[in-house]
């Protein structure tokens, strides 16, 4: 086994009682790799993301974070969570906590570190991503744009090795797509490890190296974004990729 895998998804099915969600999911995520998953609404995206980052345990299967299976008994999740951080749709700020307590909490909660620290780390973060001149304001106060650039500082406060994103620009408005797709775009040129599920296509051809295409629970064509975008070989693929011509 190569040293560099960071996740092996590993035959991993889901089953919310009778209804099969995911079914026999099988991919691999090096160091520095940018994972585009694409695919319809209800493909099973989100409760694929969701079983890696254990908000959802899978029915079988397994999930190797460096060779450890991390749906085993004893795991411990807030740690683990803190290696392999996650950003939602809808943001999932802390709306009574200002911008910069809201990327201290995780560091002082679960990575104890002091307060000074959690500060001095959330500022940089908050800098990065431009949302440092917005440190006392609450969630409510800033946009939807600026929300998911603290959601990101907040992420990467935890200092993770893998970045998971569930549709990070969905709940945006249009002409806030750019400033956070144009953080991310950062993140994946500095070698960021990220699993990005989207719909902005030219984006994850730009960006990603590995595109997984999602149809009903299964993986139905994954590769290089040249080769899916470009020349995808399933008739599915072909279907889905021409809704965004
Ligand atoms: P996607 O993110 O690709 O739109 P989801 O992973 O959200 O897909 O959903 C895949 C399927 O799983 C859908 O049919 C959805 O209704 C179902 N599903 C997701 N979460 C749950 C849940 N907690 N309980 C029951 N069904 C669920
Ligand atoms: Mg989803």
């Amino acid at each position: 086994m190569a040293e560099n895998h960071v996740l092996e998804i590993r035959h991993l099915s889901k089953s919310f009682g009778k209804h099969v969600v995911l079914r026999d999911i099988d991919f691999t995520v090096d160091t520095g790799d940018v994972t585009c998953i694409i695919g319809a609404s209800g493909s099973g995206k989100s409760t694929l993301l969701r079983c890696i980052n254990m908000l959802e345990t899978p029915t079988t299967g397994e999930i190797l974070y460096h060779e450890k299976d991390i749906t085993d008994k004893g795991v411990n999740v807030p740690a683990y969570r803190s290696k392999v951080g996650m950003v939602f749709q809808s943001f999932n700020l802390f709306n009574n906590l200002t911008v910069l307590e809201n990327c201290m909490i995780g560091q002082t909660k679960v990575l104890k570190r002091s307060k000074e620290e959690a500060k001095k780390n959330a500022m940089k973060y908050l800098e990065k991503v431009g949302m440092s001149p917005y440190i006392n304001a609450k969630p409510k106060q800033i946009s939807g744009g600026q929300k998911q650039r603290v959601a990101i500082a907040r992420a990467l406060a935890m200092e993770p090795e893998v970045l998971l994103f569930d549709e990070p620009t969905s709940a945006l408005d249009p002409q806030m797509v750019g400033e956070v797709l144009a953080v991310m775009r950062t993140l994946a040129k500095e070698g960021i490890t990220m699993i990005i599920v989207t719909h902005e296509m030219a984006f994850a051809r730009d960006v990603s190296n590995h595109v997984v295409f999602m149809a009903d629970g299964v993986i139905e064509e994954e590769g290089k974004p040249a080769d899916i975008f470009g020349n995808p070989q399933k008739a599915k693929t072909q279907e889905f990729l021409s809704r965004f011509i």
